[in-house]
């Protein structure tokens, strides 16, 4: 079937509208790997009104759109894996600060804009935007809100959602729903914008946000801590979090066997002189200049070093070393995306059932298969450990792959058993349509059906993701 593109063409821009293959290479890239189905044209509009504008001609040509942010997600969600025609709606163009309001200590941005950017425009203006994770230098705030990432900072301020204070979205009929208020409460009906946040674009286009701000820290302190259990680990969280209180703003827990992998990418290097079985990487910040956090943090570590509750720790020395301290941590998520054999995870537990849950799926998954090497790491704080899987060091990568659907079956029953999810950051996409199917409670299920019937009657919008 061909479609004749002139009018879209002629409403975003020559340029705009892209349909030679060289030209949409970059954006058919999964991350992942996927068995991307070309689309028709990859478009590039450039302001609300030009992406409400796509959505009319598609839904009146019977085309989907596949809405793509900075092309970040681990779960093939922005790009077209159906042969059903669809267009790639980027929102690379859409990246204008709208306003800034230093009082408010709120920021209203594009949703294409990359969350480093914006983290940045804050900062000059003494303020922060908290929302921090490895994606941060591609990603874009529509992708941020419509996975609700996480990040490293979660455990204090929350996800994506909690910095979000209104929304602007491009509903699948072309209609604008401008909710960007920049209320701290309102509670005047539904409160619409939380439908759209982690909907991985099933039900709108987020094409603006206003996004809460809070003074920038003037103080940090970082450390990296040997560790002999992951028990150790949540007794530590316990008292720093009693002691430091809310200035703990980080904490990461990373399996050695993650950090080997991690110590294979260029620049990295161990901070401690030994290696250990666990490691945590920890951040207290604060805007208070009263409160003295490197003499509290030094005094915490002391006393859980003296009771043998960690074996050694470190506390970065200068800004450079805190950065080489999260590189090597950032270093993890790289080495795995490098090796395309691996099997990399996102499922969540509570907080107080990590440590039992990495003992229970290392046991049955060395159970199901011997010399299988697993690299849990992750963030404590939000219980959402990466229970990432190498292949045993003897066993070749295609044998490895006939392995891969029960390794993984086996990770998301293992979440599910202590009460946990089977995606916490990059959502359900179309990688984990099935095992949410397979999953998901039958009533939950019908509510998310119903509610995404209610916007897309002719589930224009992502057709291939989450499957509902
Ligand atoms: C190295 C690395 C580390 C990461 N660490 C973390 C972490 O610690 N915690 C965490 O939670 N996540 C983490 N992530 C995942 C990250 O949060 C997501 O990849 C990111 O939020 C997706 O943003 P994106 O702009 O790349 O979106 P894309 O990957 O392009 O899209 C993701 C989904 O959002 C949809 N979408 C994109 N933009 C819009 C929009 N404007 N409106 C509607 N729908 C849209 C897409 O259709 C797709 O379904 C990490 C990712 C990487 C690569």
């Amino acid at each position: 079937m061909t479609f004749d593109l002139t009018v879209l063409s002629q409403r975003l821009g020559a340029n705009q509208v892209l349909t030679e293959a060289a030209d949409m290479a970059k954006y058919l890239a999964d991350p992942l790997g996927a068995d991307v189905v070309a689309p028709l044209a990859v478009v590039r509009p450039d302001s609300t009104k030009a992406v409400a504008d796509t959505v009319k001609w598609c839904t009146g040509h019977g085309i989907g759109i596949v809405v793509q942010g900075g092309l970040t997600g681990l779960v093939s969600g922005a790009v077209p894996v159906s042969s059903s025609p669809c267009l790639i709606l980027s929102m690379e163009r859409m990246r204008a600060v709208r306003d800034l309001d230093p009082v408010n200590q709120s920021i209203t941005v594009e949703a294409g804009a990359v969350l480093a950017d914006v983290k940045s425009v804050a900062e000059q203006a003494g303020l922060y935007l908290p929302l921090s994770h490895g994606g941060e230098g591609s990603s874009q705030i529509g992708g941020n809100l419509s996975t609700n990432a996480g990040g490293i900072n979660a455990l204090r301020y929350g996800t994506a959602r909690d910095q979000v204070l209104g929304l602007e979205v491009v509903l699948p009929d072309g209609s604008i729903w401008n909710g960007l208020r920049k209320l701290r409460k309102n509670t005047a009906g539904y409160d619409l914008k939380h439908l759209f946040i982690g909907a991985e674009g099933t039900l709108g286009i987020i094409t603006a946000a206003v996004l809460k701000l809070r003074p920038l820290p003037t103080q940090r302190a970082t450390a990296w801590i040997a560790l002999e259990t992951p028990e150790a680990a949540l007794s530590l969280l316990q008292i720093l979090q009693t002691q430091l209180g809310e200035t703990l703003s980080a904490f990461e827990l990373l399996s050695h066997t993650a950090i080997d992998l991690a110590l294979g990418m260029p620049g990295t290097r161990l901070p401690l002189d030994q290696p250990a079985p666990w490691y945590a990487l920890i951040e207290t910040e604060t805007a208070a200049a009263a409160f003295a956090l490197e003499p509290a943090l030094l005094e915490s570590l002391g006393a859980a070093l003296e009771t043998g509750l960690i074996s050694d720790a470190v506390l970065a020395q200068s800004q450079a070393q805190r950065l080489a301290f999260w590189a090597l941590r950032e270093a993890i998520a790289a080495a795995f995306i490098e090796d395309k054999t691996s099997i990399k995870t996102d499922t969540a537990v509570p907080v107080s059932e990590i440590a039992a849950s990495i003992h229970s799926t290392t046991g049955s998954l060395t159970a199901y298969l011997p010399g299988v090497r697993c690299a849990p790491f992750g963030h404590v704080g939000d219980g959402n450990i990466h229970f990432n899987v190498l292949r045993p060091v003897t066993m070749t990568s295609a044998e490895f792959a006939k392995h891969v659907p029960g390794i993984r079956s086996i990770l998301e029953l293992e979440a599910l058993k202590f009460g946990g999810t089977i995606s916490a950051e990059h959502g359900i996409g179309t990688l984990k349509s099935k095992a949410l199917a397979g999953t998901q409670d039958p009533i939950e299920r019908e509510i998310m059906q119903r509610v995404r019937a209610a916007f897309d009657t002719g589930s224009c919008l992502n057709r291939s993701a989450t499957g509902l």
